[in-house]
């Protein structure tokens, strides 16, 4: 049995003051049905590491180098000496907007594997290629391109995010079926890759338009082992509303 993974992705919002207000508040409300989490700014992440004794707190980017001429950019180390120890990667705006590439997420991976941490990593198709039937191949290629040459085992234990572009910040989700055929592809792409155990192990979350009214309805999905939740995880009440729809 797969536990759900549910991580609201904070993106470029809330001050240190406004994280350690909204972790006092979720941080208790915390139970064990599934892994509840938060990715924050890099500046929120230790006030999140201290105030969270439930969430899991991940950082939403990383460099794959450890150090050098990166201007603005943090590493893995820097990560990992702070307490964070899960990473987004290679989440569409990321590969959209600061050109992130399945080979750049393939490396980040790679050093936070090493690292002990757990990488939650993003794919997702554009409209345009929803449209034109080509979401099944494209999601595949992310998967060969962003998995190539990690272990079995430490595929296994990370988290995958599949989230189409057209659902992000919409309120257009996927329907629960358009999910839950997606998920179940990545999966049988990382079974093709890694064998019938890892595809089993792998926790496959759904983002896109998440939200307390719908979060139920992609859980119940074989497949659909969590959500990545943007807009909806800012606020105290939603994320409540959240914690309380996973029974
Ligand atoms: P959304 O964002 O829930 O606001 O659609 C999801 C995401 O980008 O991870």
């Amino acid at each position: 049995m797969r536990k759900p993974v549910i991580v609201g992705n904070w993106k470029m919002n809330k001050t240190i003051a406004e994280t350690k207000e909204f972790v006092a508040a979720i941080d208790p409300l915390v139970h064990d049905k599934a892994t509840f989490g938060i990715a924050t700014p890099y500046l929120d992440l230790p006030a999140a590491v201290e105030g969270c004794k439930n969430l899991i707190v991940a950082a939403e980017n990383c460099h794959f180098e450890d150090k050098g001429a990166f201007t603005g950019e943090v590493s893995v180390p820097m990560l990992e000496e702070i307490g964070v120890k899960w990473c987004i990667i290679g989440h569409s705006e990321r590969r959209q907007m600061f050109g992130d590439t399945n080979e750049t997420v393939n490396k980040k991976a790679k050093r936070l594997i090493a690292a002990g941490m757990t990488p939650i990593i993003c794919c997702g198709e554009t409209l345009e290629q929803f449209e034109a039937g080509q979401t099944e191949e494209w999601v595949r290629s992310q998967m060969r391109g962003c998995l190539d040459g990690l272990e079995a085992e430490d595929v296994a234990n990370l988290v995958i995010a599949y989230e189409p572009i057209w659902a992000i910040g919409t309120g257009k989700n996927a329907t629960k079926e358009i999910a839950e055929n997606t998920c179940a592809i990545v999966r049988d792409e990382v079974r093709k890759m890694f064998g019938d155990d890892t595809a089993e192990r792998v926790r496959i979350q759904y983002g896109g338009s998440v939200k307390p009214e719908n979060i139920a309805e992609y859980l119940a999905e074989e497949d659909i082992d969590g959500a990545l939740i943007g807009g909806a995880s800012l606020k105290i009440d939603s994320f409540t509303a959240i914690i309380n729809a996973v029974k």
